[in-house]
Formats: C-alpha cells, sequence, structure tokens
C-alpha cells in the first residue's frame, strides 16, 4: 500500500471521484487532527523467544476521526507522506513516547528497562533539522537512549547513502538502538546492509505469512537471513507471527524475537502494563 497514492490533491475539484475526495477531506482533517488531539498510541510487545520476556515494543500511532471513527494508518500515513505532515506526526509520536516513557519510569516497574521503538518516515531524512528537533524533545524529557529504538525501511537507506549514513552514524552515536522495517519487501541485500548501522532487522510479515506451507521457500530465506544477520552482528524480529505453526517453525529455525497477533495485538498503555506484567508471571 505504499506505492499507493502517489497523486497530489491540493484542492477540491468536481471532477474528483469518492476516493480522491476522502483523501482531500483526509488531507485537510490531518492538519487539524493534533491540535484537536485526535491521535493516540499504542504499543505492540515483541517477545523474546529464549526468555519469554517483553524486552521491548513498537509504537504506533491511531487516529480517531469525530466524523469517520478510527482511519487506519495505512490510508493516513501515505497521504501524511506526500503532503510533508508526516515531519510533525512523528516529532508528535517521539514527543508521547517520551512521555509515556517517563510515565511508566514513576509508575510501573516492569516497564523501566522497556524500550520503544518509533517509526521514522524517510522523508525525515532530507530535512536538516530533523535530528536537532528530536535531540531537543529527548533532552527536555531526559530520556535515556536504551529507552528508545528506531525503525526505518529501505526507502531511506536507497535514498542518499553519504548524508543518510551520517544522519544513522549519529543516530547510533547518542546509543539509540536502529531496525531495518519491512526487511525483504525491497531491494537491499544483507552484504549491502553491512555498511549501515542497523542493530536488527524486522522480517516483514509476508515471509511469515508463507510459512506452514513454505511457500517460495520461505523458511529457507528466513533461516539464512537470521543466519547471515548474526553474522555481521545484527538480530532479527519476525513480523506479523499470527500462529502457533508459524512461531513454532521459527522457533526451529532459531529466531530470536517475534511482533504479532500471537502474543498481543497493538494495545493502549494499560493494557500494555497488563501484558508485560502477566507474561512475567509465567
Ligand atoms: P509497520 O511499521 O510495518 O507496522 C506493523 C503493522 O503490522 C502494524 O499495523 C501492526 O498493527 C500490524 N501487525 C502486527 N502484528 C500483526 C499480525 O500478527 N497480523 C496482522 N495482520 N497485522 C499485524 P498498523 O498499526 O496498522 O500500521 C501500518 C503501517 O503504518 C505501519 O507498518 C507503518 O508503516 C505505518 N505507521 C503506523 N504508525 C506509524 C507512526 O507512528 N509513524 C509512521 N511514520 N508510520 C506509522
Ligand atoms: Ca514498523
Ligand atoms: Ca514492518
Ligand atoms: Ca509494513
Amino acid at each position: 500500500a505504499k506505492e499507493q497514492g502517489q497523486n497530489k490533491y491540493n484542492v477540491y475539484h468536481s471532477g474528483m471521484n469518492i476516493h480522491s475526495y476522502r483523501s482531500f477531506l483526509i488531507q485537510n482533517d490531518l492538519r487539524k487532527a493534533i491540535e484537536r488531539d485526535e491521535f493516540y498510541l499504542v504499543y505492540q510487545p515483541r517477545v523474546n523467544l529464549l526468555t519469554g520476556d517483553v524486552t521491548s515494543a513498537e509504537a504506533l500511532i491511531r487516529w480517531n476521526h469525530p466524523v469517520w471513527g478510527a482511519i487506519k494508518p495505512e490510508e493516513f500515513i501515505p497521504i501524511a507522506e506526500e503532503t510533508g505532515l508526516i515531519i510533525d506526526i512523528d516529532q508528535w509520536v517521539f514527543e508521547n513516547v517520551c512521555k509515556q516513557i517517563n510515565q511508566w519510569k514513576e509508575n510501573e516497574l516492569s516497564l523501566q528497562n522497556i524500550r520503544i521503538a518509533i517509526n521514522l518516515s524517510a522523508q525525515h531524512f532530507i530535512e536538516k533539522d530533523f535530528l536537532a528537533n528530536f535531540i531537543n524533545i529527548f533532552n527536555k524529557y531526559k530520556i535515556d537512549s536504551n529507552n528508545i529504538e528506531f525503525e526505518i525501511t529501505e526507502l531511506v537507506i536507497l535514498r542518499n547513502e553519504e548524508a543518510v549514513q551520517q544522519t544513522l552514524q549519529s543516530i547510533k552515536e547518542l546509543g539509540i538502538k536502529l531496525s531495518l522495517d519491512d526487511f525483504g519487501t525491497g531491494y537491499s541485500s544483507l552484504t549491502y546492509l553491512r555498511n549501515f548501522p542497523f542493530d536488527s532487522i524486522k522480517i516483514d510479515k509476508s515471509f511469515i505469512d508463507d510459512l506452514p506451507i513454505n511457500l517460495n521457500n520461505s523458511k529457507e530465506i528466513i533461516e539464512s537471513v537470521i543466519f547471515l544477520a548474526n553474522k555481521i552482528n545484527m538480530s532479527v524480529i519476525a513480523e506479523g507471527v499470527e500462529t502457533i505453526q508459524q512461531l513454532d517453525h521459527l522457533k526451529t529455525i532459531g529466531c530470536e524475537e517475534v511482533q504479532g497477533y500471537i502474543f498481543s495485538p497493538p494495545v493502549q498503555s494499560d493494557q500494555f502494563i497488563q501484558y508485560v506484567k502477566s507474561n512475567e508471571r509465567q
């Protein structure tokens, strides 16, 4: 769905079809969504298969539209990316994750060392003050870099190698972990990744979906990704794991970390705390 929505609709005109009209309205309402407090965050645990612990989670944005109700990120994130609004949105996400981390630090012992992964759109990497803005927020909330991780997609590294590599290096030097999202859906190979300071790669759900019947040799592909990733000191997270069969496959091929509905969907803070606590007791 990321490829969709390349057209820009800045003005409404009568020739628009219903689909582009909705995009037009979404685009307008997105501009106001932050000040109207219509966004909120959900967290999806990642479970370490060796220890059973929740060591990290991914923060995902949700939009509660006053008229349409929940609008999926798959629909509004591409529009936000086209219009540049994604810069403000991701900054909102980062700031609110920082607030949440501080609140957990004060009230929730079990979440003191949790690491929260934030999705960063490729757009940031062409913005000059992107890192400075994030560091400001980071300092404002006195966040420990161990509590933060950034997820970026291959689009970022395919863009402009020099500048991007420098930014990624700076992030790394701040002590923030980096993971490569949606691995396998684009063009990058693991040897190419050696030049970038990633701590982990997230194997895209499309490979996991193929697992039970081993369609397209997905099992072998995932197995060799895990093998090679470990050789270059990166860990692997399997995304979108839904069934016991998939989980069993992943265990046998040595996958360390799993994120998916089998453990928990993305949930709000209260439910997330409950999940982590019930997991600890097992
Ligand atoms: P993503 O970064 O690949 O996030 C993973 C998506 O897979 C999430 O969808 C999550 O709810 C979903 N998922 C996780 N486990 C399962 C599973 O077992 N089965 C199924 N069917 N789905 C699962 P979500 O939250 O709808 O987000 C969709 C995409 O929107 C994200 O894909 C990401 O590209 C974008 N997005 C979401 N939140 C943010 C954000 O705060 N900033 C930016 N820049 N992008 C975001
Ligand atoms: Ca992600
Ligand atoms: Ca992903
Ligand atoms: Ca995705």
